[in-house]
């Protein structure tokens, strides 16, 4: 008998208490230990108690250094720092791994298998930002500094260098903006390139391309990438290119791993334009919980959630409406503890 896994639980906001419920009726159904601890946060967080990241959500965190989150609302522009942000630095998150399959043969992309390794604690995204006023008008200038570190870029090559080893992954680019951005991306590339040299040599083929052009190829061509591994914001945005090569955002989930814990979620948001509706496919989270599960040394179980997936997807061919399906959750969570 597997002795119990304490874990927090994030349910989250909008379509996040749909998927959460779904994916924990598939862990039920698999018999993974997890011992929940359910906690509030993002929008949740600020109706209950005024505090998008309640002290006891960091603090269960803090006691289970793991976590499975729903989506988290955060206010463009104006209103409270993304708690996502947060959570990533109160917890030295420093990896954001972004894994797309395709799962759903016969679209425009098939066969496509790519790690996306992001840095998740650093350049433009740590939100020293402000306004300039000139001649009244408080919003003349708006500025953001980026901040990249030897130390950070090290810490998440080396992880990725590691994973790409571990997962025996073939290719490793390096995504940056060296030409223009000389400094805050060169220095991500001359320590991939330095660390490659040092430790890694011939333990993988290891490349590096401009961001601007990864994207165009990642359309054209994207079998001939394997694992990229890049700065924040970059990251942020080719992953959500790369799920789109596998069926969209309602496929791709994401762990975040750091020194002090990790956290698995999604990669999109809580879809406050379906929320409530009980049409959200919660396949992403579904992925996201198999990530945790290889995390926490249940291969087995991983794979027996990410083969009923595929089952319930492809012979079932029991699809949401994002895939051009007509289930709806509960009847695709159905479906797939049937699988289980
Ligand atoms: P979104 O990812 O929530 O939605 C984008 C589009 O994809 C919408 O049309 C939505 O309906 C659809 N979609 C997303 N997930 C789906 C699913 N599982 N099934 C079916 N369709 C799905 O992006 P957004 O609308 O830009 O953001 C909404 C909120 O989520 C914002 O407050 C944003 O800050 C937040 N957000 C949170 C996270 C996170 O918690 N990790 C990530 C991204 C965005």
């Amino acid at each position: 008998m597997t002795t119990s896994i304490p874990a927090t639980l994030i349910p989250g906001d909008g379509i996040g208490p749909e998927i959460v419920d779904a994916t924990l009726a598939a862990l039920d159904a698999l018999k993974a230990p997890f011992t929940w601890d359910t906690q509030i946060a993002g929008l949740g967080g600020v109706k209950a108690s005024g505090d998008p990241l309640p002290k006891a959500t960091l603090d269960s965190i803090r006691t289970t250094r793991l976590a499975l989150k729903g989506p988290l609302e955060t206010p463009s522009g104006g209103g409270y720092r993304s708690s996502n942000v947060r959570l990533r630095e109160e917890f030295q998150l420093y990896a954001n791994l972004r894994p797309a399959r395709t799962i759903i043969p016969g679209g425009r992309f098939d066969n496509i298998d790519l790690m996306i390794v992001r840095e998740n604690l650093e350049g433009l995204y740590i939100g020293h930002e402000h306004y300039v006023r000139i001649d009244g008008d408080p919003h003349a200038v708006g500025m953001a500094t980026g901040i990249n570190t030897r130390q950070g870029c090290r810490r998440v090559l080396e992880y990725a260098f590691d994973t790409a080893i571990a997962t025996g992954r073939k290719k490793v680019t390096l995504v940056h903006k060296a030409n223009i951005m000389k400094v805050l991306t060169g220095l991500f590339l001359e320590t991939g390139e330095q660390l490659y040299a040092e430790k890694y040599k011939g333990k993988f083929e290891l490349d590096s391309i401009i961001v601007d052009a990864c994207a165009m190829k990642l359309v054209l061509n994207p079998w001939q990438f394997d694992m990229l591994v890049t700065t924040n914001l970059f990251g942020d945005i080719l992953s959500d290119l790369v799920a789109g090569l596998v069926g969209g955002l309602g496929m791709a989930p994401g762990a975040n791993i750091g020194t002090d814990a990790a956290i698995f979620e999604a990669v999109h948001g809580s879809a406050p334009d379906i929320a409530g509706k009980g049409i959200a496919n919660p396949t992403a989270l579904l992925l996201a919980a198999a990530m945790m599960l290889d995390h926490t040394k249940m291969p087995e179980l991983a794979t027996r959630l990410r083969t009923a997936i595929d089952q319930t997807l492809n012979i079932d061919n029991v699809r949401t409406g994002d895939l051009g399906g007509t289930a709806n959750t509960a009847a695709f969570t159905k479906a797939l503890v049937s699988r289980i």
